[in-house]
Formats: C-alpha cells, structure tokens, sequence
C-alpha cells in the first residue's frame, strides 16, 4: 500500500483512524449468507450493547447500513405511529431535522424550538407536555453538532419520566464520548453511527432500542428499508434483511475491541476532554472566542470558534490543510461567522499543539494590531 500522509480529521466524523481500524477493511472477502457474517453481526450487536452498562440489560443493538440519519430516520419512523404526536426539542440542524422526518413520513408532531446558539427551552417543554396529553414521544439530540452543544437530556428525561411519555435520541455525535443514562432519562431508543466517537468507517449505523418495545408494539414504519423491527427479527435469527456494508462492520468490530481495551466512554470522554480543553485554552490564548456563551455548555468533542474579522473559513481551511489538519464550517447561517473543531478520532495532544501552532502561523494572533501576516 501507498503510505498515504498522515491526515489529522477534525471534523465531527469520519474521523483519523488507527492503524488496527484501517487494517481491518481488508479482512476476507465475506458473504452476508455465511455463517461467519453471522457471528461478525452478532459480536458488534453485543459489544454496542454494552458499551454502557446502564443499557446491558434492557436495551438492544440494531444494526442499519446507511449514515447517521438512516439510524435517526430508523427509529423516529418505526417508533412514531401516525396516531401518536411527537414533540421535537429542537436548538440546531440536527434537532430540525428530525422534524423533516416527521414530516416527511407524515407523523404528527410539534416543535419547542430555540435559537441555535441557546439552550433547549426545557420551560417550553414543559408546559406543552403539560397541555398536551395527546404526546406520546419527546425526540432530541443529545449533543448538537450544529455549536458543540451538549444538550441537558437529564433535566429533559427527568420531565419525560414525570409525565411518562418516552425519550427517542439523536446520540450520533455523543455515543460512545458522553455519559448517557438510559431508564433514568427515560430512553425507549437512541440512534448513533460507527464513524463518529466509536472510531469505525461510515457505512454502519445503529439504533439502541428497549427489547420491551420491540416485543410488545407493532413497527409503524413508513419505509421498507428503515424499518426497525424488520431488521431487528432478521438480525435476531442470525440474518439481515438487506446486504450490508461488511467492510465497515470489519472496522467496527476493530474500533469497538480497542474501545473496550481503552477503558470503555469513559475513558474516551476523558481523553476528548482533555484534548478539548487544551485546544480551547491554546485558540483563546491566541485571542479566538468561541460561538457559545461558556466552554462549560460545550460537549467534550466539538468547538464552535468565531471566525476573526477579515478571515475566511475557505482561508483558514486551504491553510490547515497544507498543515496536515481539515477543519470543518459552521452550517446555513453559521457558515460565515464559525469554523468547528472535533476531536474525535486517533488525535493526540501533540496534534493539537501542532494545530493550534498552524492556526498561529497562518494568522497570527487575533486582534493584535500588527501588520497584516505575510501569507505563503
Ligand atoms: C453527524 C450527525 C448526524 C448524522 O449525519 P450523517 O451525515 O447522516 O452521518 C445526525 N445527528 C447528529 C447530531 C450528527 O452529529
């Protein structure tokens, strides 16, 4: 193989992969019908099911080829019945478009929305699920992409538990990164990808769904592909329902055995943390500031920076790039005000010095006053 150069993701996924991942996409070549597909699907259920202790017990993995937004999509589609009313707690692209997909498949619900750069409005929440008796599921994202906002699920599954309606989940960009509580924040699902904080290859998503739901209600699927409990009775026969992308389930079951030999989310979310923090204190010493009002409402994986007056993203990208690192833009409105960093993926604390010494070469400090930097 071609050594390709070393580049660094800092995008919220795909992500810099180790090694043993990247390896793993060249294992035989595999029918889906063979007994050993079996054992490869039934391995990464497991191991996705146990990746928080919390779920172990009451909650199972099923598997979905396709992005994040197919798992999403997945489980709004199959869990919202056209007779029930979803409430989606939306602050962001993600919590949004869980809403198009309501709409979409023609499911009745209704939105509290906040601006982007604010919190969920919990109050708002509160008072329609007191008015509304008709709701029967409240739907968010757990860490909004769109800012690095970590969402506060907790107050909002405490809510959820009081009036006994269940919680669906966007986790994409937090399983396997972030404290997730299950029964407490009352979860009946929650969907998720490989390539984001588990450090796999897109191609394999997944929802994490109450065995209780999948036994005891029909599917109210709209879609033949994205129907959860096809899909759960194939897998649970030791069969899938369609072909699957068998190489990115190589490079799962890779990222979740180093997961596990890692010390589990635990051990990433204090990994991402640190490099987070790091990364922060090195921008803002270099006189950046960050899009939200406090570094203390930010997930441990992502930073939504400013852009300085006169510096464009498309700038700093072509510059980062020639460093070795892609940064990634803010999204619609955003998109000329911020640039995002994630930390996702094989990243070391030496990366993000060097980084953040790039940042400092290509720009200089911000805000200094001195002469315009000579730019190579
Ligand atoms: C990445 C992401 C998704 C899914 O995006 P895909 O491009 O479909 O993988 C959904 N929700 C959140 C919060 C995300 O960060």
């Amino acid at each position: 193989m071609l050594p390709a150069r070393r580049m660094r993701l800092l995008n919220p996924g795909p992500v810099t992969l180790t090694d043993e991942v990247r390896e793993a996409l060249l294992g035989s070549d595999l029918c889906h019908r063979q007994p050993e597909y079996t054992a490869l699907q039934d391995e990464i259920r497991q191991r996705l099911q146990t990746v928080y202790s919390d779920a172990a017990a009451n909650y199972t993995a099923v598997l979905v080829t396709g992005s994040g937004t197919a798992a999403v999509e997945c489980m709004v589609d199959s869990l919202v019945p056209r007779s029930g009313r979803a409430l989606v707690v939306a602050n962001g692209v993600y919590g949004e478009r869980i809403a198009s997909i309501l709409s979409i498949h023609q499911k009745p619900f209704e939105v509290v929305s906040s601006p982007w750069t604010g919190p969920i409005d919990l109050a708002g929440v509160e008072r329609r699920l007191a008015a509304s008796p008709a709701i029967t599921h409240v739907i968010t994202v757990h860490h909004e992409t769109t800012t690095g906002r970590l969402n506060d699920v907790a107050s909002l599954g405490q809510l959820c538990r009081q009036h006994r309606v269940p919680l669906l989940l966007d986790t994409v960009s937090s399983f396997g990164g972030e404290l997730l509580r299950f029964a407490e924040w009352n979860v009946q699902a929650c969907a998720a990808t490989a390539n984001k904080c588990l450090h796999g290859v897109p191609g394999t998503a997944f929802v994490l769904v109450r065995r209780d739901v999948l036994e005891g209600q029909k599917s109210a699927a709209t879609s033949l592909y994205l129907d959860l409990f096809r899909h759960w009775s194939s897998q649970q026969q030791g069969s899938t329902q369609f072909t699957p992308a068998v190489q990115s389930m190589y490079a799962l079951r890779a990222a979740l055995s180093e997961l596990e030999a890692d010390g589990g989310w635990q051990t990433r979310h204090a990994h991402y943390l640190a490099l987070s923090s790091r990364l922060r204190r090195q921008l803002i010493d270099l006189g950046f500031s960050l899009l939200l009002e406090d570094e203390s409402v930010y997930s441990s994986t992502l930073t939504s920076f400013n852009l300085p007056p006169g510096v464009s993203f498309d700038r700093l990208y072509a510059e980062m790039v020639e460093h070795g690192f892609v940064i990634y833009p803010g999204q619609k409105e955003l998109q000329t005000r911020i640039f995002r960093i994630a930390v996702m993926g094989d990243l070391s604390s030496s990366d993000i010095d060097e980084f953040a010494m790039g940042v400092e070469g290509v720009i200089g400090p911000v805000g200094k006053h001195q002469p315009a930097p000579v730019l190579h």
